[in-house]
């Protein structure tokens, strides 16, 4: 006897003696077998779910695995380089020092441009002579400075404004 034919078998026996019991017996057991087979697919579900949980977990898992390994490796090649070539290594902390220089620099710089440079203004604006050197070089650390022919007051404007 085959398996198919064991089924067979078996399933006709199982037929003979379900015909033979009680109605409400029937129902029940075709609502339990429907039950079971129900409980069945939603284990299947889950079990199907955690499997793919399990894949993409065991993935991700590798996939930060192999990056700390690339990290390592290049953590490695780098101190390696520093050694091997004696530079020093750059620091995090000295390149923020330098952003909070450069900042500073960059704020301090339309202020201190206007006196450092030479001026530009180069005629009194109220009796339109001629500055002097002194006059200029007056303008140029002071900032301002009195016409020598008509006292009046110049300053030296950003150049940014004058031009
Ligand atoms: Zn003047």
């Amino acid at each position: 006897m085959s398996e198919a034919d064991t089924i067979v078998f078996y399933w006709q026996d199982f037929a003979n003696w379900f015909v033979t019991i009680p109605l409400l017996a029937q129902i029940l057991l075709i609502i339990a077998a429907f039950a079971i087979i129900a409980l069945a697919i939603i284990l299947v579900y889950y079990v199907l779910k955690g499997v793919a949980y399990l894949i993409y977990y065991l993935f991700k898992g590798l996939y930060y695995l192999f990056k700390g390994i690339g990290m390592g490796i290049y953590k490695l090649g780098e101190a390696l380089y520093y050694a091997i070539s004696g530079k020093q290594k750059p620091i995090k902390q000295a390149s923020v020092e330098t952003e909070i220089k450069e900042q500073f620099i960059q704020v301090k710089t339309p202020i201190g441009r206007s006196y450092n440079e030479p001026s530009r203004i180069s005629f009194c604006n109220e009796c339109g002579a001629k500055f002097t050197r002194k006059m200029n070089e007056q303008l140029n650390t002071k900032g301002q400075v009195y016409c020598v022919h008509c006292g009046n007051i110049i300053y030296n404007m950003p150049i940014d404004i004058v031009s």
